[in-house]
């Protein structure tokens, strides 16, 4: 039978691991049960530097519960880096390991349907909505523009599908040999390439505490996964250069016999407009190649991504 492990990244989720706790101990048990999971399987907390009782909940659900593990990392280091060092840990000890939200907005009814796919063969299951009518039409449409504009880049992401999959040991050990530290974890792990399956599901909303990704996080995310796994913005930019070239010869044709034909005119409305747009351009131009340089300057420290202060395991 297989050992899962349910890696829940937390960061100040207080409000919600009381019943996180009681709803997944009951679905784990129920799994172990019916003979779908074996009892050796384990919810594995990582509290993300919480501020708040996280880490003393998670201890004391230790202490009482034999499915609760827990692991603490030294700092905030974000979801994706939270995740990474679950999924890491769970490695050396589960078959496979699924993740998921603190705020199970991802419905765990469709976990059975995750097992039985792993169990089929899949290494890694997607967990996809199936709708985003919980979501506002403004979350809705810039979520939808991202997914087709990664797609434009070229960049192969599943649709819809966010970070609620499982993956098997022996794709988690592949996802150990992918050393970045922009990390964008469902950029990287379709390009493992091993057999994969998808699940719908339907995604809820929080049932307490706040979401910790606010509107400003959620974009930088999305800019950050663009440009980790795509340079085709880089191509544009000197496109778009071309084209202004191009342009500007033509203008300065018009101007050549507009002096020739003496109608050369004031002209300083054009002259000032072409000045901002072009400067803009440029230093958006400079913004793109510099973000890039920054990432390059970040990857080739190559400072550890994640430090784990404590693990409690039984
Ligand atoms: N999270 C984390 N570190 C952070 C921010 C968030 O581990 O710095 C966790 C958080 O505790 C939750 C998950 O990431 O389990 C998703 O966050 P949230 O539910 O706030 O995001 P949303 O669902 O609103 O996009
Ligand atoms: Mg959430």
């Amino acid at each position: 039978m297989a050992i899962v492990y349910f890696v829940v990244p937390c960061y100040n989720e207080e409000a919600v691991l009381p019943e996180t706790t009681r709803q997944l101990t009951e679905k784990i048990t129920g799994m172990v049960t019916d003979g779908i999971i074996s009892p050796e399987s384990r919810i594995l907390y990582v509290d993300d530097g919480s501020s708040d009782q996280t880490w003393n909940m998670i201890c004391q659900y230790h202490a009482e519960n034999p499915y609760v593990d827990g692991v603490k990392l030294a700092h905030n280091r974000g979801h994706q880096n939270a995740l990474l060092a679950g999924l890491m840990t769970a490695r050396e000890y589960a078959d496979c390991a699924v993740s998921l939200d603190a705020d199970l907005q991802d419905d765990i009814g469709v976990l059975n349907e995750f097992v039985q796919k792993y169990k089929q063969g899949c290494d890694v299951v997607y967990g996809v909505r199936s709708s985003r009518q919980t979501d506002s039409g403004f979350k809705r449409a810039t979520a939808q523009g991202f997914y087709k504009f990664m797609k434009v880049l070229g960049v192969d992401v599943i649709y819809n599908h966010a970070d609620y999959r499982l993956m098997s040991r022996r794709a988690l050990d592949a996802l150990s040999e992918y050393h970045e530290t922009n990390l964008f974890l469902r950029g990287i792990i379709p390009l493992i390439g091993y057999q994969s399956a998808t699940v719908f599901y339907e995604r809820h909303e929080r049932f307490a505490g706040e979401s910790k990704y606010p509107l400003k996080k959620m974009l930088s995310f999305a800019l950050d996964g663009i440009s980790s796994f795509s340079v085709k913005p880089l191509k544009i930019i000197s496109n778009l250069g071309i084209l202004i070239s191009v342009l500007s010869i033509a203008g300065l044709l018009y101007a050549l016999i507009s002096y020739l034909t003496h109608q050369a005119v004031a002209g300083w409305t054009a002259i000032i407009a072409s000045i901002w747009l072009l400067g803009g351009l440029q230093m958006l131009c400079i913004g793109v190649v510099g973000g890039y340089i920054g990432k390059i300057y970040h990857e080739v420290k190559g400072r550890p991504r994640y430090r784990i202060e404590e693990f409690l395991h039984r």
